[in-house]
């Protein structure tokens, strides 16, 4: 992108808006800051961690039509840090001012079965898997898919809520009852080598940047550990995971942070999930890449070219820390390696995500 080009971008003192206030949101208005941005979150929890770092602030619900619109019409630029934002409240948003990504990507992330039906279309592979609405249904989709498997809620599931694995027959009728009776997915249980992610940006003008792929280890369903670079099992797959992923954001005409997660397939990656957003598995490009998958979200939707997403050193490992862990604080600060990272929030309620910890090797 030439000087007079990168001119035309929204200038720094522009308002980006950001739906959603967790600490993704946080860490997208510390970068916004660092490059001369204000930003405005919105989100419905009065002690929202991303607006205690943000310039403006408004606390409504993400049906508050009237609230949406004051929002907008205070932003030059609107963009969200989670993918379970209401499409309506991205449409409402949208007539106002751009909305980067789009509402497009929210539609494909928040519906499981969307979500694979629009990995296969864009050339990747996905678990097999049957939408399932009663437990005559899932007893039919277990005996076509086979078991093990997992019964996935179709919307709002994340960091492994809203699953429940089946090891055999006998465990539909329980199954079926801890999903309270919302429809689900029931997916075939993929026997993977590792786990990895694909985060890439991609600019207004549609040139992408990759992050080389961490590897990902989860606990009880929540990240854990990611490493860059990946064993070798991973970096074979990495390829072929970056065109599934590369083809995904073009046909969503894509602004901004876009991430997949893959298992290592027997056959190949085998796609999991769709994150329209900066993912926990890119948190280690924070000190560990030359441009953050912060910054170059906030190039992204400003429209300014990004940044380089080479590595600054050799290797890199960012662990989460999760609940009481949080109490180690003094631990990691003792390590003079340690970037510690704390998103603010109060209590360390078991599984709660309450910061990370990263240390790159030069
Ligand atoms: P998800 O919330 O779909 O990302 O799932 C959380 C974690 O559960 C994944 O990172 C995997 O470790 C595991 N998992 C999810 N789906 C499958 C599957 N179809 N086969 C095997 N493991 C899975």
């Amino acid at each position: 992108m030439s000087v007079s080009e990168v001119n035309r971008a929204l200038p720094p003192g522009s308002v980006i808006g950001i739906l959603g206030g967790g600490q993704l949101g946080r860490m997208l208005a510390v970068s916004a800051t660092q490059l001369g941005y204000n930003c405005h979150i919105y989100a419905p929890e009065e002690n929202s961690v991303a607006a205690g770092v943000a310039q403006h602030f408004t606390c409504a619900a993400y049906d508050d039509t009237a609230a949406l619109e004051a929002f907008a019409r205070a932003c030059d630029v609107i963009t969200y840090e989670f993918e379970n934002v209401p499409v309506e409240c991205a449409k409402i948003v949208a007539r106002h001012v751009p909305l980067r990504p789009g509402y497009k990507a929210l539609e494909v992330a928040q519906d499981r079965a969307e979500e694979k039906e629009f990995a296969r279309a864009s050339g990747g592979v996905t678990a097999d898997f049957a939408l399932v609405g009663s437990e005559d249904e899932l007893r039919a989709a277990a005996a076509e898919i086979g078991l093990p498997a997992i019964l996935k809620t179709n919307r709002f599931g994340y960091d492994g809520k809203g699953q429940v694995r089946l090891k055999s027959a006998d465990d539909i009728a329980a199954a079926w009852h801890a999903v309270a009776g919302q429809p689900c997915v029931l997916e075939g249980f993929v026997d993977f080598a590792a786990e990895f992610s694909v985060i890439l940006a991609r600019a207004l003008d549609g040139t992408i940047a990759t992050y080389d792929s961490a590897e990902n280890v989860h606990e009880n369903g929540i990240l854990a550990l990611s490493t860059v670079p990946a064993s070798d099992a991973v970096l074979r797959q990495i390829p072929a995971a970056r065109d599934i992923a590369a083809k995904i954001a073009q046909r969503l005409d894509y602004v901004g942070v876009l991430t997949c997660e893959f298992f290592v397939g027997t056959g190949g990656p085998v796609l999991n999930e769709i994150a329209p957003r900066v993912h926990n598995s890119g948190h280690w490009s924070m000190e560990g890449a030359v441009a953050s998958q912060f910054e170059n979200h906030i190039r992204g939707v400003c429209g300014l070219p990004l940044g380089s997403t080479a590595l600054t050193g050799t290797r890199a490992e960012m662990r989460n820390i999760i609940g009481d862990a949080a109490n180690d604080w003094a631990n990691y600060l003792a390590d003079p390696d340690c970037h510690l990272h704390l998103y603010g929030k109060g209590e360390p309620r078991e599984g709660r995500k309450m910061g990370h910890a990263t240390w790159v090797a030069k």
